[in-house]
């Protein structure tokens, strides 16, 4: 088991396989990164299949594949099925903006992945078009449609900002609700990377605006989901992620890896320890050796939001999220 030294279990691994994404959407990647991680940097899937194997090893129980976009990864089905395939009861998760999922749902559903978080900030193809700076929307709303349809759970990650999308929060959530999905609104974070114009809504704004139509209570956080719940009372649950906060730093649970193969012990901050050399030379034993040491230096939480707070210059397409 891996446990940090402020005695939490970390059972969660997510992978980023690519940084590099098809929308450009202005919370995240606004223009095309100067310079992209050249390929031969990047773990193959083998590679990365060796490290996940000494992570599952020692102890991970939920994996979530993301990026960039993962679906731009060729044969990802393949990569989801080497990890299916290693321990069938592993939670496999991944994280999609859905514009090529229509052709790649069943697939990654028979190679065992179980869950899909999807970003759909709007409904509106136009301002879906002004968000990812692409005209997106139809093609994420019928991959969503299909991922539903072979059976693949699907959750929905909004980030409502102002002037935006901030009318579109209780139309968002209806969508979800009519397909039975949970809605996760997140705040946004800033970054050095993103449109300097934008202005996220805070969460006490969004419940504002979902309670003119609806009451619900505050169930708290489930497990060590960074996501705060809230029921409504035919039942239907919806989430808002408040990064700036740092109540859910006591629960958490994860750590993330790099398509370049650096492993990130919290999002906030810019220390990480490379497995690359470690999985191209077989080396399992300083693989984990260095996933051990990764652990052992989580923080305690994160520092949004507090005095000495500095804009993250990690870029989200990087890390995954
Ligand atoms: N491309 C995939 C997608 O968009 O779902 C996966 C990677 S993306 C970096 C993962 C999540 O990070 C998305 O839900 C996205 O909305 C969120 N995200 C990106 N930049 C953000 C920001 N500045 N603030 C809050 N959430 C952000
Ligand atoms: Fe790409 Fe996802 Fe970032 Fe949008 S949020 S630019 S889809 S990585």
């Amino acid at each position: 088991m891996l446990i940090d030294s402020y005695d939490r279990v970390v059972d969660y691994l997510r992978v980023s396989v690519t940084e590099r994404c098809n929308f450009r959407c202005q919370y995240c990647m606004p223009e095309k990164p100067f310079s992209w991680v050249p390929k031969e940097n990047l773990l193959s899937f083998e590679e990365l299949f060796e490290f996940i194997k000494v992570a599952i090893d020692e102890g991970v129980k939920k994996i979530r594949i993301t990026g960039g976009e993962p679906l731009l990864r060729e044969d990802l089905d393949v990569f989801i099925k080497m990890i299916y395939d290693y321990k069938p009861d592993i939670d496999l998760a991944m994280t999609t903006n859905a514009y090529l999922l229509k052709g790649a749902a069943q697939k990654l559903k028979s190679a065992g992945l179980k869950r899909l978080n999807v970003s759909i900030d709007t409904l509106k193809p136009e301002v879906a078009q002004q968000i990812a700076q692409k005209d997106v929307l139809s093609h994420v709303l019928e991959g969503v449609k299909e991922a539903l349809k072979v059976g693949l759970k699907v959750k929905v990650n909004m980030v409502p900002m102002k002037g935006v999308n901030d009318n579109e929060i209780i139309d968002v959530l209806e969508y979800c609700k009519e397909r039975g999905m949970t809605v996760r609104f997140i705040e946004y974070m800033e970054n050095v990377h993103a449109n300097k114009d934008l202005k996220g809504l805070k969460s006490e704004e969004v419940l504002d605006i979902l309670k003119q139509k609806y009451t619900f209570y505050d169930e708290g956080f489930d497990g060590s989901s960074p996501s705060h719940y809230y029921r409504m009372d035919d039942g239907y649950r919806f989430g808002i992620i408040e990064p700036y906060e740092d109540d859910f730093c006591k629960q958490c649970n994860r750590i993330r890896l790099t398509a370049e193969g650096f492993l990130i012990p919290c999002l906030y901050f810019d220390e990480a320890m490379s497995i690359a050399d470690a999985v191209k030379k077989g080396d399992i034993k300083t693989a984990a050796l260095v996933l051990k040491e990764v652990v052992k230096n989580k923080p305690e939480k994160n520092r949004w939001g507090g005095e000495d707070d500095e804009s993250s210059t990690r870029a989200f397409y990087e890390t995954g999220g």
